[in-house]
């Protein structure tokens, strides 16, 4: 089996490096096209009005000074069009991808851009401790110990075309896992979103974009959910964004 791994943390995140580790324990035909630098929040943008450079890190790892669907595509149509990869594994990314972080994640894009090009993907993030210190602790070694046995179970199972996987590892140590769960997409009932305002050394307001870190109602079965219960959450996603609910309602509407 061919895996081709990436991320949008960046060639060099210590995530990419335990990525490596999970594919090699599954096969090892394990090829890595990820971005030279941080690509977090760039969701599924591509370049398209500057050239690409294409890195060789050695036989099997490259960087591209690009987007995380940017690697996939120069991976599946480039580098590796001869035999293209069976799996795409994407992340391990540096904080969790939950309800509408979704919509703005590289990470996840990467998966989508894999499935839009026909190859199984999944993305994979491990939530950040949440600490009244502000320190953020990272248990990457959950993710290490649970990713390939649950990697090994998805990819037994039956996948439709236009499905990809979102794996959301929760902020504990291995053996404090209490399972594996399916979740739906959670939504957050407060905007997090916060606008830092600063100014330069000659007076120029500057911004910083930023979340603050507060934890949002639970609802039972959604991806914040599990990871309140110390689950791993398998969220499936479709790439059609269709929805179904509105549907019926406005299609009444334009009968009238
Ligand atoms: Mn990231």
């Amino acid at each position: 089996m061919r895996i081709l791994i990436t991320n949008d943390d960046g060639i060099n995140a210590k995530g990419l490096e335990i990525l490596k580790a999970i594919a090699l324990g599954l096969s090892p035909d394990v090829w890595t096209v990820a971005p030279e630098t941080n690509q977090s929040g760039t969701s599924h943008s591509m370049t398209l009005h500057s050239p690409l450079r294409l890195r060789a890190i050695d036989e099997r790892t490259y960087a591209v000074a690009g987007t995380p669907t940017d690697c996939v595509i120069m991976a599946v149509r480039h580098l590796l069009k001869d035999q293209p990869p069976d799996l795409i594994l994407s992340g391990v990314n540096h904080g969790s991808n939950l309800a509408e972080d979704i919509t703005y994640s590289g990470t996840v894009a990467a998966a989508m851009e894999g499935t839009l090009l026909g190859v199984r993907s999944i993305a994979l993030s491990l939530m950040m401790g949440f600490e009244e210190d502000g320190k953020r602790t990272a248990f990457w070694e959950t993710a290490l110990a649970h990713a390939p046995s649950l990697i090994r179970m998805l990819i037994e199972a039956p996948w439709r075309p236009g499905t990809l996987i979102n794996v959301n590892f929760p902020d504990v140590s291995p053996e404090k896992i209490s399972g594996i769960t399916v979740t739906r997409q959670g939504v957050r009932d407060q905007n997090l979103l916060n606008i830092d305002s600063r100014s330069d050394p000659w007076g120029t307001p500057y911004f910083w974009f930023g979340f603050e870190r507060r934890r949002s109602t639970l609802v039972e079965g959604t991806d914040l959910s599990a990871m309140a219960d110390g689950k791993i959450s398998v969220t499936p996603l479709s790439l059609n964004l269709t929805d179904r609910d509105a549907f019926a309602a406005l299609e009444q509407l334009v009968a009238r």
